[in-house]
């Protein structure tokens, strides 16, 4: 039985994880492999404090190595689903079954169906993240596909930043066209010449792994604290809402590490 339980290895669950730690906590982070996290495949990242002009695998190393020194077991593997017991949680990762007094979940956004194209031109030209890459476009062509009217005001922050840009929204067909970079992106039939494609989603699917567990628009709502609705479950960083960025991920996570620590000291009473 450990004393928290995180879903997610990305910036959020780590920090949490590091956090348990600091408290005198056991802690295991569960999450899928670190080349699939979205900061993996960052080209160069800026805006992380003491941290300039680092790759997001740069990055990502930092923090596993940070991890690990402090004693943050790390289990390569995806949670299939998740129940509370009464007084505790249980997990089915893989093929074991893991149980923590309180969870951290820190999944980041899940990107839905992808478009033909978009894995393979994630970091070389698709981009989820108007404010992260918004400025390696300054004075080019972008496209900007988007799901909401948030996604229109990214849209408008490129242009005034000095990208040519290009908003459609809720496409029914989207095909990302390049050869070693992205060059075009055709939107339902319509051929958009352009060096990189912003795809905002924000679609989530930690509500089939919670179920019950409270949204806010398509983010999970939390107090705080970081709690969620549900007893002794908290959430941190991309999962939680804009902007999706490392260093909003890294605070959160610092949060809900300390307060699921808390709820675990006070389970165990
Ligand atoms: C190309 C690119 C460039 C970026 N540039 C910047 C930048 O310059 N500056 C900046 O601040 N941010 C940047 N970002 C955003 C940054 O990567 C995210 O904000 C940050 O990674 C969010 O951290 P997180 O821990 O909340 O989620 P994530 O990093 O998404 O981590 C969540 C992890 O949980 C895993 N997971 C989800 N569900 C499960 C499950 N059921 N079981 C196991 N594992 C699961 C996911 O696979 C994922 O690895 C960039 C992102 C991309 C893609």
């Amino acid at each position: 039985m450990y004393d928290v339980m995180v879903i997610g290895c990305g910036p959020a669950g780590l920090s949490a994880a590091v956090n348990v730690r600091q408290r005198g906590g056991s802690v295991i982070c569960v999450g899928t492999a670190k080349e699939n996290n979205p900061l993996w495949k960052a080209e160069r990242i800026d805006n992380y404090l003491g941290m300039p002009s680092v790759t997001g695998s740069q990055m990502m190393e930092a923090f596993i190595e940070h991890a690990r020194s402090m004693g943050v077991e790390l289990k390569k593997e995806r949670v299939l689903n998740a129940f509370y017991t009464g007084d505790h949680w249980m997990m089915s990762a893989g093929a074991d079954v893991l149980e923590a007094y309180a969870v951290v979940f820190a999944g980041g956004i899940s990107r839905g169906k992808t478009w033909p194209g978009e894995e393979e031109y994630v970091g070389r030209g698709v981009s989820y993240c108007a404010t992260c890459d918004g400025m390696l476009y300054r004075g080019k062509d972008v496209a900007v596909i988007g799901y909401g009217s948030a996604d229109k005001e990214e849209a408008e922050y490129l242009e005034q930043i000095g990208c040519r840009t290009v908003y459609r929204e809720k496409p029914k067909t989207v095909r990302i066209i390049g050869e070693k970079k992205v060059s075009a992106v055709e939107v339902d039939s319509e051929t958009i010449p352009c060096e990189c494609v912003f795809i905002l989603r924000p679609s989530l699917a930690a509500s089939s792994l919670f179920p019950g567990i409270e949204l806010n628009g398509s983010y999970l709502k939390t107090d705080e604290d970081m709690a969620t609705n549900l007893p002794g479950l908290y959430a941190a960083g991309d999962c939680t809402g804009r902007p999706l960025q490392v260093a909003r991920a890294v605070g959160q996570g610092l949060v809900a590490g300390q307060k699921a620590m808390e709820w675990a000291s006070n389970a165990k009473k």
